[in-house]
């Protein structure tokens, strides 16, 4: 039975917050999309949606049929995550989305805060900045789909709500649980529904969470989540794991594919290449998925062995992706190669790979849906917001690991480093 049920608007947020409930102590997967059968065995299930930017009315629908998979489980808790940016437009959906949960969960006031000091995001007066810089003025305010011109969450929230927000401020936060839980009771007798709340430091994060221990809904970044496990531990439900992380032994061949044109993923393959066998496939010169699958598997064949990983990269500089979007059309190049690597997965799979690095945010979406992979048991982090996964396919039944990457993520020797 789980303890804690999250509901991710997106997936590498759900396995951001993944990897920081293992680190603290709780077994952790990650379910991809509304669950259509019974949930994994674990402490915490973290369901990654698509919901940040479609309708309103889809992500309530999708958020609550993920809510409702994790109270047939029996989950005691409930956390709804989203970007620690609070990308959301004035019509949603993080608003929306919250007030439907705690309708159904009959919460009636929820904590929202999406503060990770870690990465720079911290909130004063509930105002949101990024490193130094308002929200308003972090280059947030031009996100092409989720465009944040209010720094003011208590603002923003209250805008896509039609409860009240209120404010836990600084000075409370600073003194701790007891005095933040003094100052949630005052808040939902004055009838508030949400409270932003200040956070500068991990340790406003762990008071907080603390604070939060019999709330039925919480809502924030991947921070928030860093003080629950403990709360669990502390009422007898958790006990202390040393190996939260620890995932099956997998043997089976390695191999890298790289879907991301990004400037960390470029150096990560340059790298790589001249240490490893490494194929860059030139989708300017074959704009065909099928050509460039059957390149790749032409390739692997001779060149898998054990003890040494492969590399397969479309990846490519931004001229060269710029041309073959005026070729093709944006969407139509984006789909092309997606298709291509899925492909390719299927057939690294097929020959064997049961150890798998994808690099790229939409490339793995399309990598996991290929291979029908329905949920991740998170293990250790490679890189900061990276960790090994294990999933089972119907490809490998017996099971694989997983390392999806986003694009911007890990070290130059990312790919050597997650084979040793
Ligand atoms: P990131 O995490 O870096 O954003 P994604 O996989 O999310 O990486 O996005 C990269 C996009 O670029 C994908 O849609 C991928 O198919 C596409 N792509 C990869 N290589 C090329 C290329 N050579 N030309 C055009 N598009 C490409």
């Amino acid at each position: 039975m789980p303890l804690l049920g999250c509901i991710a608007d997106d997936f590498t947020g759900a396995t951001d917050l993944a990897s920081t409930l293992v680190r603290q102590g709780m077994r952790t997967v990650q379910v991809i999309g509304v669950p259509n059968g019974p949930l994994p065995e674990a402490d915490a299930i973290v369901i990654a949606l698509k919901s940040r930017t479609i309708p309103a009315r889809e992500a309530i629908a999708q958020s609550l049929a993920a809510c409702e998979a994790l109270l047939a489980a029996g989950a005691k808790q409930f956390l709804f995550k989203y970007c620690s940016t609070f990308d959301s437009t004035d019509e949603g959906n993080i608003g929306p989305v919250a007030e439907a949960l705690i309708k159904r969960l009959d919460a009636g006031f929820a904590v929202a805060c999406p503060a990770f000091p870690t990465n720079g995001r911290t909130i004063f007066q509930g105002h949101l900045f990024v490193g130094s810089a308002l929200l308003s003025e972090s280059g947030m305010e031009n996100h092409p789909l989720t465009p944040m011109r209010d720094a003011n969450l208590i603002r923003v929230l209250g805008r896509q709500s039609e409860g009240s927000v209120g404010l836990i401020p600084f000075a409370v936060v600073e003194q701790g649980a007891a005095a933040i839980r003094r100052e949630v009771t005052k808040l939902r007798e004055a009838g508030r529904r949400f409270a932003i709340a200040d956070a500068i430091t991990d340790a406003h994060l762990m008071a907080l969470g603390e604070a939060c221990a019999g709330h039925a809904l919480i809502t924030g970044g991947s921070g928030i989540a860093m003080g629950l496990p403990e709360n669990f531990r502390r009422a007898g439900l958790l006990p202390s794991r040393e190996d939260a992380g620890a995932l099956p032994e997998v043997g089976g061949f390695a191999a890298v594919l790289a879907g991301s044109c990004s400037r960390a993923t470029l150096g990560q393959i340059g790298l790589a290449r001249d240490q490893v066998p490494t194929l860059e496939l030139d989708a300017l010169a074959t704009p065909d998925a099928a050509a460039l699958a059957r390149q790749a598997r032409e390739w692997m064949a001779g060149k898998l062995e054990a003890g040494r990983p492969v590399v397969i990269a479309a990846s490519a500089p931004t001229e060269r992706v710029q041309a073959l979007q005026a070729k093709l059309g944006r969407d139509a190049a984006g789909a092309l190669v997606e298709d291509a690597m899925a492909e390719i997965a299927a057939d690294l799979v097929a020959a064997g790979v049961r150890r798998l690095v994808v690099a790229g945010g939409e490339t793995s979406g399309s990598v996991v849906q290929r291979l029908g992979v329905q949920s991740l048991r998170i293990g250790a982090e490679i890189d900061p917001g990276v960790p090994w996964t294990h999933a089972r396919p119907d490809s490998a039944p017996e099971g694989m690991l997983l390392a999806l990457k986003s694009g911007n993520f890990g070290a130059r020797d990312f790919f050597l480093k997650a084979f040793r």
